[in-house]
C-alpha cells in the first residue's frame, strides 16, 4: 500500500504546537515509509477561517522543514463533492432530514440532564412519514440532515498507537448532523465528519494520524465510510500535549503557537527534535538530540506512547541551547543582526560581530538572549546591584584608576588578549591589587555586573571601539 498521509488544519487560529506535532508525526511516518505527506486546508467554517492563518500554517511548516507533497487541497472548493455524498446517503435511506427546532433540542437536552442522562438526540425524526414531513415544511420549519447511527453496532478499529479500539454506537449521541440547517429543498453547509471522510477518500489517504481528541470522531467516520462503501484508512491517535498540571496545553499556558516560539528565538531543529520527543521515544541506540533526517529513518508508531506528553520547557531549552552551540558563528550572527537592528544597534563591522557572536554562543538558551547578553557592547550598561556593590568594595576604585592610567598612557586596541593579561598582571604584581578584585571590578565597570561572558574578550571588544576608557572613568 502506498502511504499517503495528510495534515488537515482548520485555519481558525495561528499554527498551534499540537497541530505542528501532528504534522511532524505524519511527516516522519511518510518519510520512513517512502510515502507522501499531503495538506488539506479545512476552511469550511466561513466565519472563523482566515487566510492569514492559512499563511501562518504554511510558513510554520516550511520553517520547521516539514515540506509537503502535491498542491494543498482547499476543502471549501470541494463543496459539490460533499453534497453529492450527502445526496447519496439520503437516497439510500442512510441519512434523513430532521425538522426538530433549536428550542425543541434545548428542551430535550435540559430534560435529559435533569434525568441524569447524557445529552443525546433521541432520533425522533428518523422515520417520518411523507405527511409528517409535509406538515413540518408547511409550518415553515427548516431542517438539518442527520446520519443514521446503527443502534446496536460495535465499532472496531486497530489503532496504530492504542491497539484494538471498540466503541458502542449507542454512545455516539444519537444520529448526528452532517449538514447545517437549511430550507427543506436545500442542503445546508456539510459538516466536519462527513467532509473529512469524503475528502480523505478522494485524496486516497492510507493512514489518518491525528490527536486523540478525535477518537469519537473516528467512530462516527468509520460508520460513514461503511455507509458510503469506502474502505476506511488505518488510524493512529497520538497523545495530547499536556501542561505542567497535566491538562491539555492551551492558550492559557502562554506560548502555544509555532510563530511565538520562533519569535522567542527557538530554532526549527530544536522544535522538531523536542516535538518528536513529545510522545515518541527514540530507540535505545539513539541520542535524545537528533535531526529530522535521523528520526525519519527510524520513526514508527510502536514507540509512540498512549499517555499524554507533558510539555517540558527545560528540555526544550536544553535542546535549543545545544542547537545554537552547533551553529557556525556566521549563522548565529545572521540571526543576531536583525534582533540588534530592531533595538537600533548597528555592529561596526563583520569581524566584531563575529567576535561578539562567538563570545555569547555558549551561554545562549534562545537566540533572543543575544539581545540582553550583547547590550554591554552597544550601550553603556546601567549598574546592577552586584556591580555597584563590587565598585564600593575597598580598593576597587584605586584598582580601576591604575588600569585607567596604564590605558591612557598606552591605549589598547583590543586585538591581542595578551595585552590585557599583561595589564592585569602588572596591576597585581607591581601595585599589589588582588587578581580577583581587579577582574571583578573591571567587569562591574565595563559591563555593569560581576557576571557575564569572558571578561578579557568582552573588554577587547569594547577596547576595539574605544569604549573601555570612558566606562572606567565613570567609576573613579
Ligand atoms: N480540521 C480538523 C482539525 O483541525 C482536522 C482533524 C482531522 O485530522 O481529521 O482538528
Amino acid at each position: 500500500m502506498k502511504v499517503r498521509v495528510r495534515l488537515a488544519p482548520s485555519p481558525t487560529g495561528y499554527f498551534h504546537i499540537g497541530t505542528a506535532r501532528t504534522a511532524l508525526f505524519n511527516w516522519l511516518f511518510a518519510r520512513k515509509n517512502n510515502g507522501l505527506f499531503l495538506l488539506r486546508i479545512e476552511d469550511t467554517d466561513k466565519e472563523r477561517s482566515k487566510s492569514e492563518f492559512t499563511v501562518d500554517i504554511l510558513d510554520g511548516l516550511k520553517w520547521l522543514g516539514l515540506n509537503w507533497d502535491e498542491e494543498p487541497v482547499i476543502q471549501s472548493k470541494r463543496l459539490e463533492e460533499h453534497k453529492k455524498a450527502i445526496n447519496k446517503l439520503l437516497e439510500s435511506g442512510l441519512a434523513y432530514r430532521c425538522y426538530t427546532t433549536e428550542e425543541e433540542l434545548d428542551l430535550l437536552r435540559e430534560t435529559q440532564i435533569k434525568e441524569g442522562k447524557a445529552p443525546h438526540y433521541d432520533n425522533r425524526h428518523r422515520n417520518l412519514s411523507r405527511e409528517q414531513e409535509k406538515k413540518f415544511i408547511h409550518e415553515g420549519r427548516t431542517s438539518v440532515i442527520r446520519f443514521k447511527v446503527e443502534d446496536q453496532a460495535t465499532i472496531i478499529w486497530d489503532d496504530m498507537v492504542r491497539g484494538r479500539m471498540e466503541w458502542n454506537s449507542k454512545d455516539l449521541g444519537g444520529d448526528f448532523v452532517i449538514s447545517r440547517r437549511a430550507t427543506s429543498n436545500k442542503i445546508g453547509d456539510p459538516l466536519y465528519n462527513l467532509v473529512v471522510v469524503v475528502d480523505d477518500a478522494a485524496m486516497q489517504i492510507s493512514h489518518i494520524i491525528r490527536g486523540e481528541d478525535h477518537i469519537a470522531n473516528t467512530a462516527k467516520q468509520i460508520l460513514l465510510y461503511k455507509a458510503l462503501s469506502i474502505k476506511p484508512p488505518i488510524f493512529a491517535h497520538t497523545p495530547l500535549i499536556l501542561n505542567a498540571e497535566g491538562k491539555k496545553l492551551s492558550k492559557r499556558d502562554g506560548v502555544t503557537s509555532i510563530i511565538d516560539f520562533k519569535k522567542m528565538g527557538y530554532t526549527a531543529n530544536a522544535m522538531t527534535n523536542y516535538m518528536t520527543l513529545l510522545g515518541w521515544s527514540p530507540p535505545e541506540t539513539m541520542d535524545e538530540k537528533f535531526t529530522l533526517e535521523e528520526s525519519s529513518s527510524v520513526f514508527n508508531f510502536e514507540r509512540v506512547n498512549k499517555a499524554g506528553a507533558k510539555f517540558d520547557w527545560d528540555k526544550l531549552n536544553w535542546l535549543n541551547a545545544q542547537e545554537i552551540r552547533n551553529w557556525s558563528t556566521s549563522k548565529l550572527l545572521d540571526h543576531l543582526i536583525p534582533l540588534w537592528n530592531k533595538k537600533g544597534w548597528e555592529i561596526p563591522n563583520q569581524t566584531l560581530g563575529l567576535k561578539l557572536a562567538e563570545l555569547i554562543s555558549p551561554s545562549l538558551t534562545i537566540i533572543n538572549d543575544g539581545i540582553e547578553q550583547c547590550e554591554f557592547f552597544f550601550n553603556d550598561p546601567s549598574l546592577k546591584d552586584d556591580g555597584s556593590e563590587q565598585l564600593e568594595t575597598e580598593g576597587a576604585k584605586e584598582c580601576l584608576g591604575s588600569i585607567l592610567k596604564i590605558l591612557e598612557d598606552k591605549p589598547w586596541d583590543g586585538n591581542d588578549i595578551s595585552v590585557a593579561k599583561e595589564i592585569i598582571y602588572n596591576c597585581s604584581k607591581s601595585l599589589g591589587f588582588k587578581k580577583g578584585l581587579i577582574m571583578k571590578s573591571l567587569r562591574a565597570a565595563l559591563m555593569g555586573s560581576t557576571k557575564g561572558p569572558d571578561l578579557l574578550i568582552s573588554w577587547g571588544l569594547l577596547a576595539s571601539v574605544g569604549k573601555d576608557i570612558n566606562r572606567l572613568k565613570k567609576y573613579i
